[in-house]
This record gives C-alpha cells, structure tokens and sequence, in this order.
C-alpha cells in the first residue's frame, strides 16, 4: 500500500528541466513556498538529466534549486482533483499537491513517423538512444545511423561519436536552402554559433545528408540496415541502430486537462508566461521549441511574476524575444515535407501500443472517430507517438485530453483518502 502525503504550496512547479527549475528558484528566492515535481528521480529535464560536470550551467542551477526553499519531489502529475490540487505518484506514495499558483514546465517529447520496420528492434528515438547510452548501453563500434530532422540529430550524433559509436550518416529531410538560411539565422545568435562550430568539430568526417529521409528498416529480429531516400535516390546502409526522430512536439497534454488554450498545438500565453486559466502559468516547451535558452527565460520570467515581481520580469522582454526568433527559425527549417506522408504502407503499424495498420487508419474522418473504432493511441502512451504522427499524416487535429494523463496504479485511480498524512510545506529560506 503507498504512503498518501498531501502538501500545499504557494507555487507548484511541474517539470523539473531547465524552465521549472529557473521558475521554481525565483520564485523561491523571492519567498514564495515553492514544490517542484519531476516524474524522473534525477532533475534536470532531457537535456541537463545527465550532466554532472561541476561549473556547467546545469549544476549551477541544480545547486540553486538545491540551496534555496523550494521543495524537490519525485512524482508524476496525473490527473486534478479539484481546482488548483493536482494527483502526482512515484513507486511508493500517492501525492496530493494544492497550490495557490502554477507552473506548467512539462517539456516536448520526440516526435515518430512510421515507415516500414520501424517498430524492429534497435529502431530507436535519436534522444531516446543517447539517453540509453548515458545509463550506461554500450555503443563503442557500433553503427549508428542518424535520420529524421531537428538539430538533435547533430547534438544526438556528436554525443554518441563520443562515446565510440560509428556515424555512417546522418539523414536530415530539410534542404541545403532550409539549412543554409538557418545557419545564417543563427548570426544573431552568439551563443548558438559557437555550439555550432563545437558541433562541426565533434562531427568532423561524419556525412550530414540533407534532403535525405529514412523509408524503411530492414531486417529479421533486429535492424540490421536502413534503407534512405537520398536526394530522390535509394541507398541502403547496414547498421546496428538506428537513431530517428523528426524534431520535438510539445507537451501539452496536463495543459489541456487544465483547460488552457492551445493555439499552433502550443499553450497560449500572454507577456507574463500567464495562460488562459487563472494563476497557471507555462514556460519552456510546451509554449514552443526553441532551446534551452529560451525555456529558461521563459521559467524566470514566470517565477517572477508568479512572485508578483512584475518589474524584474518585465526586464526579460527584450532577451525573451531575440530568443523566440530562433524557435521561429527552427520551426521554419525543420517543417515536415509532404513526401514523408507517403512513407508508410497499408500493412505499417502507427499505433504501436494497439497494433494499428496504417490501412486501418486512413478512412477515418477524425482522431476521434479512429480511436473509436480502432483504439488507435488508446494504450500506454497515450496517444503521445501516433497522435502528431496521425496529425501529420492525416490532418487530424487531436481534441481534449482525459485523465489520467498516464498510467497509474488503481490504487491512486481510487481516490486519496482524507485521512491520510498531512504536511504543510513552509519555507526554508528565501530573500
Ligand atoms: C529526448 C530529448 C533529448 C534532447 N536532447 C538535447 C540535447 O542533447 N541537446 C540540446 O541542446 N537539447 C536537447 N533537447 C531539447 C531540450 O530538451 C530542450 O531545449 C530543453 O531541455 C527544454 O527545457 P524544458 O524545461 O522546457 O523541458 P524539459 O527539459 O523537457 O523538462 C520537462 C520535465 O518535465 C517532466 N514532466 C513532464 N510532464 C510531467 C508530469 N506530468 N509530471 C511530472 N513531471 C513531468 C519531464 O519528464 C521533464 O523532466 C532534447 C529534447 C528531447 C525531447
């Protein structure tokens, strides 16, 4: 039986990467009591979980966040209870979180196409590899191809070099033009330049093929080869993984439940990160992709006006902004071409969790009406892969979330028992 522990909070932060932390340490700097849950055990978001490098700016602000009030929780956000309490489980406890604010930071996942063999084993998401590989996967000599689009592919490859995997090539579907017009894009951003050229060095000798995509994995009981489209022609290339993902889609699945507008598939929010519903603010991902750097703007500038410091967030405008232009450059670039719609054939499956063919798929009218008949994204993801993947291939437009957002255990489907633990959380500190 898990242990029921019900906290109340001044701001509640979901989301423990770079934008929940920003937002829960200012918040918490400025003497709100502030609880930040995560549903990983390590903080840090995809990008900074991993890091460990003493000085980096990850564990610059994972000590922030650690040194200040904030409380850490391990748990993930399933479903509400009421306005403004949220459910949250971990393995041994069911947690009830109230709040008088909130900071919706829950990120963006990698978004999947189907193409024939790509549910074979060693298919794998590019972040989804790399990921493995810093729990310790061995990838020295292995052949890794790289495909889909997004500047993971480079960050994903670079990283899996690193650690002895060999790059035959990487695929990126975007043009030479598309890429050309955003590397000058990135002109007006420094700090983006130089991870460029660190990129270019780490990938020295590796082949980046644009106008190249992925149409099927071969192979018998794992990959074994990918078969390419490369600028109109077919090349097959033996490997023993293959890395693909076609950029990032947001995370807005707890926003929805919430009933915050989603505009562009991303939470609409006003100059303050404020969304739609009172006292629930967003940052990072889920209002769009664009970097580490934006999100974390995005997280302090919620943090303070979550705090009522409107002024000190106010003076984030301008450095927010010069950073949304990037996310504008990336979303430009890395669209999907329509060629890619054609990739899978009837006998593809696209709901991977229900079995689904694509032949199964194609003449219904709406997500709705093809969950309905099929059970199409009605497993354990949630619809979270085949649902941008049916989005892009069929135009259907997702509609409400219904909770829970996850799987949970029936224990903490049964309802939280009232006479459960209680605790308040009070401050530690803070200015
Ligand atoms: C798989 C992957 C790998 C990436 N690798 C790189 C890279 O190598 N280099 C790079 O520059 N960028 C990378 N990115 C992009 C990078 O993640 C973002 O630019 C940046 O981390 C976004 O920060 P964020 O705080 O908005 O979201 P995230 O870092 O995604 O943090 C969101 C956090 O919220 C948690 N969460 C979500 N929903 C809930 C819930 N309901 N309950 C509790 N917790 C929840 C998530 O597990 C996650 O820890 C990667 C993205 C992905 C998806």
């Amino acid at each position: 039986m898990s242990r029921a522990v019900r906290q109340r909070f001044d701001l509640l932060v979901v989301g423990g990467g770079p934008a929940g932390i920003a937002g829960a340490v200012y918040a918490a700097e400025f003497g709100s009591r502030v609880g930040i849950v995560d549903d990983n055990a390590r903080l840090g978001g995809q990008i900074w979980r991993g890091a460990s490098e003493a000085g980096s700016a990850a564990s610059k602000w994972i000590e922030r966040l650690q040194s200040s009030s904030a409380r850490v929780l391990h748990g993930r956000v399933f479903q509400q209870l009421e306005p403004r309490v949220l459910l949250a489980e971990n393995d041994d406890s069911i947690q009830e979180l109230s709040y008088e604010k909130l900071i919706l930071a829950t990120g963006a996942r990698e978004r999947f196409l189907p193409f024939p063999g790509w549910t074979l084993p060693n298919v794998m998401g590019v972040g989804g590899l790399q990921a493995m590989v810093e729990c310790g996967l061995p990838i020295q000599g292995k052949r890794v191809v790289v495909a889909g689009t997004g500047p993971l592919l480079l960050a994903a490859a670079a990283y899996l070099r690193q650690h002895g995997a060999e790059i035959p090539i990487i695929c990126e579907q975007a043009s030479w033009a598309d890429l050309a017009r955003f590397s000058m894009a990135l002109l007006a951003q420094p700090s983006k330049i130089l991870q460029g050229l660190q990129l270019k060095r780490e990938l020295a000798g590796t082949k980046l093929s644009p106008n190249s995509w992925p149409v099927a994995a071969n192979g018998m009981s794992t990959v074994e080869s990918v078969t390419i489209s490369r600028s109109d022609k077919l090349e097959t290339v033996p490997c023993d993984y293959l890395a693909c993902g076609f950029h990032l889609v947001p995370n807005i699945e707890l926003p929805l439940l919430l009933g915050c507008q989603i505009q562009n598939d991303c939470v609409r929010v006003d100059d303050f990160q404020r969304t739609t519903v009172a006292e629930v603010f967003c940052a990072g991902e889920p209002t769009g992709i664009g970097g580490v750097e934006l999100s974390l703007v995005e997280g302090e500038i919620a943090g303070l006006a979550a705090a009522g410091r409107i002024a000190e967030a106010s003076s984030l405008f301008g450095r927010r902004e010069k950073l949304r232009g990037f996310g504008r450059s990336l979303d430009r670039t890395f669209q999907l071409r329509t060629e890619l719609r054609s990739l899978p054939p009837p006998e593809t499956i696209v709901c991977r969790c229900e079995d689904i063919r694509y032949s199964r798929l194609r003449d219904h009218a709406s997500w709705r009406e093809a969950k309905l008949q099929t059970r199409c994204g009605m497993g354990p993801c949630q619809g979270r892969i085949c649902g941008p993947a049916t989005q892009f291939l069929f135009k259907w437009n997702p509609d409400s979330v219904r909770p829970p957002i996850f799987p949970v255990r029936i224990e903490s489907m049964a309802g939280f028992k009232h006479d459960s633990t209680f605790e308040l959380c009070e401050p530690t500190g803070g200015r």
